[in-house]
C-alpha cells in the first residue's frame, strides 16, 4: 500500500495514528510555519514568535514574524520547534516484541515489513534521521532506498548491513545447535575474511560499518566483559572501512574491548557500559563519540521477560545497566563526545525520546541532551543539512508543546513532525 496515493481517511485507518502525509511536492512549493518558539540548538537561544520559510524540501529563512500576511501560512501556535531528532543506534528491521528464540520464526521478508512499520513509528516520534546498526540480508539498505524513493514514510537512514563479528560472538546467532549450521552473515574471523565481508557490505549499499568488539547482553553464551576481536582484527576493520569512506561503530561493553576499539580508531563506541578512566581519557584524546543507550535497561528489566529475552540476558542486564549510567555520568563530566542512541528494536520503536530524561538525570543539561540528538548526531552520521535549523538545511523539524529546556519530557510528546517539507504528524490545537 502506498501511503502517498491513498486517501487521508484510508491512511488514518491504515496507520492507526494521527498521522498523515501531504502529496509529493511539486517544484518551488513554498510553505511558512509560524511558531511561538524556535530553539537554536547550537547556542541554546530560544527565538520568540518566528516564521520559518520553506521552499520545497529546504529551509530558506527563519525570521521574526511580522504582521504581513503570508501565503501558505501554517500557525503551529504555542509550541517549540526544534530540528528533527537523530537516533544514532537503532534496529528497525524485525519485531521488537519477539526476542530471544521468539525472533527465529520470522522470515527476512516479514522482518523487513516490520521495518516499514518501525520506520513510520520512528518518524512519527520526531526522529527524522537514524543510524541502523546491524541487519541481515541488506533489508536496511532496501528500507533506506524505499524511504528515499518516497515509497514508504520513514527517517533518513545510515545503514550498516550485516554487523561484523567473530564466530560465536555477540554479532553471531548462537541460538541453534551445530547441525543447524546457523551463523550470521557478518561473521568474519581474521583480516582476510573481515576485508571480504566489508567489501561485500559496501558493494550492496552499506554506508556505515558496525562490528562487535565484545560480548553482549542479548546474545547467547557471550560475556559482556570479554574482548572478542583482537586488536589487530579491529585495526583491519577500521583501516579498510576508512579507506572506503565508511565510518565505524563498535559495539563494546567490556573495559578492554572499549580501549582496543578506541585505539583502533573507531568513530563511535556503542554502549560503552564498563568504560574506565583510561577509556574515558582515550575517548577524549581520540575524539571518539560514545553512544550510550541508558534508557533501554529499564525496559529490558521490566518488560524483557514477556518479550522473550533469555534468562541469561536479564542477568547480564542487571549487571551492566546501572554501571552504564554511572559511566555515562563520568564520560559526560570528562567532556567526551556523546551522541543520542537508544538501541530501539530492543524496546518497541517510537519510544526513543524517553531517553532524554535519563540523560538529564545522569548529568546533562536539557540543552546538551537535545544537542546529542541533533548536532552531535548529524556529525556522527556525517549527514549534511540535518541537526540544525538554518537557511539551506532540510526542512526536518519537530514541534513540542511547552519548553523542553524547562521540561525535557515534553520531547516525548511531539505534536508536529515534518521531514523534507512534508508533514508526517500534526496534532495541533486548531
Ligand atoms: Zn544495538
Amino acid at each position: 500500500m502506498n501511503a502517498q496515493r491513498c486517501s487521508l481517511a484510508q491512511f488514518l485507518l491504515f496507520s492507526g495514528l494521527i498521522l498523515f502525509m501531504v502529496s509529493p511536492l511539486s517544484a518551488d512549493t513554498i510553505q511558512h510555519l509560524r511558531a511561538a518558539r524556535v530553539l537554536d540548538v547550537e547556542t541554546g537561544n530560544m527565538l520568540k514568535d518566528q516564521v520559518i520559510r520553506i521552499v520545497d524540501d529546504r529551509i530558506e529563512s527563519i525570521q521574526p514574524a511580522d504582521q504581513s500576511r503570508l501565503e501558505q501560512l501554517l500557525d503551529l501556535g504555542d509550541v517549540t520547534v526544534l530540528p528533527g531528532l537523530i537516533d544514532a543506534h537503532v534496529h528497525l528491521i524485525g519485531d521488537a516484541n519477539a526476542q530471544g528464540y521468539g525472533n527465529l520464526a520470522a522470515s527476512l521478508p516479514r522482518n523487513t515489513l516490520y521495518g516499514v512499520k518501525n520506520a513510520r513509528d520512528t518518524l512519527a516520534a520526531g526522529f527524522t534521521a537514524v543510524r541502523n546498526v546491524g541487519a541481515g540480508g541488506y533489508a536496511d539498505v532496501a528500507l533506506r532506498d524505499a524511504i528515499n524513493a518516497g515509497d514508504v514514510p520513514g527517517p533518513r537512514m545510515r545503514v550498516s548491513g550485516p554487523s561484523l563479528g567473530i564466530t560465536g560472538g555477540h554479532c553471531d546467532n548462537n541460538l541453534l545447535p551445530p547441525e543447524a549450521n546457523q551463523y550470521s552473515a557478518g561473521v568474519a574471523d581474521g583480516a582476510d575474511e573481515i576485508i571480504k565481508v566489508l567489501r561485500r557490505n559496501k558493494k550492496y549499499g552499506a554506508d556505515v560499518v558496525k562490528f562487535c568488539a565484545t560480548g553482549g547482553v542479548l546474545s547467547k553464551g557471550t560475556s559482556v566483559g570479554e574482548q572478542q576481536y583482537t586488536d589487530e582484527e579491529m585495526k583491519a576493520i577500521v583501516d579498510e572501512s576508512h579507506r572506503r569512506g565508511l565510518k565505524v561503530a563498535a559495539h563494546a561493553h567490556g573495559t578492554q574491548g572499549i580501549i582496543a576499539a578506541i585505539k583502533a580508531g573507531v568513530d563511535s563506541v556503542e554502549h560503552a557500559s564498563l568504560i574506565d578512566d583510561e577509556g574515558i581519557r582515550l575517548a577524549a584524546e581520540y575524539g571518539t563519540t560514545l553512544v550510550m543507550d541508558i534508557f533501554v535497561s529499564d525496559y529490558i528489566l521490566q518488560g524483557g521477560e514477556a518479550a522473550g529475552f533469555l534468562p541469561e540476558s536479564l542477568a547480564k542486564e542487571r549487571m551492566v545497566g546501572a554501571a552504564q549510567r554511572e559511566s555515562f555520568r563520568r564520560a559526560h563530566s570528562a567532556g567526551v563526545n556523546l551522541a543520542f542512541g537508544t538501541d530501539a528494536g530492543v524496546y518497541p520503536h517510537g519510544k526513543n525520546a524517553q531517553q532524554f530524561s535519563y540523560m538529564v538525570k545522569y548529568g546533562m543539561s536539557e540543552l546538551e541532551a537535545i544537542q546529542a540528538a541533533t548536532v552531535k548526531g548529524a556529525e556522527l552520521l556525517a549527514m549534511d543539512g540535518v541537526g540544525t535549523l538554518a537557511p539551506g538545511s532540510y526542512a526536518d523539524l519537530v514541534a513540542v508543546s511547552g519548553d523542553p529546556l524547562e521540561d525535557i519530557r515534553t520531547m516525548e510528546r511531539p505534536v508536529f513532525v515534518m521531514k523534507g517539507g512534508e508533514i508526517y504528524r500534526s496534532e495541533l490545537d486548531q
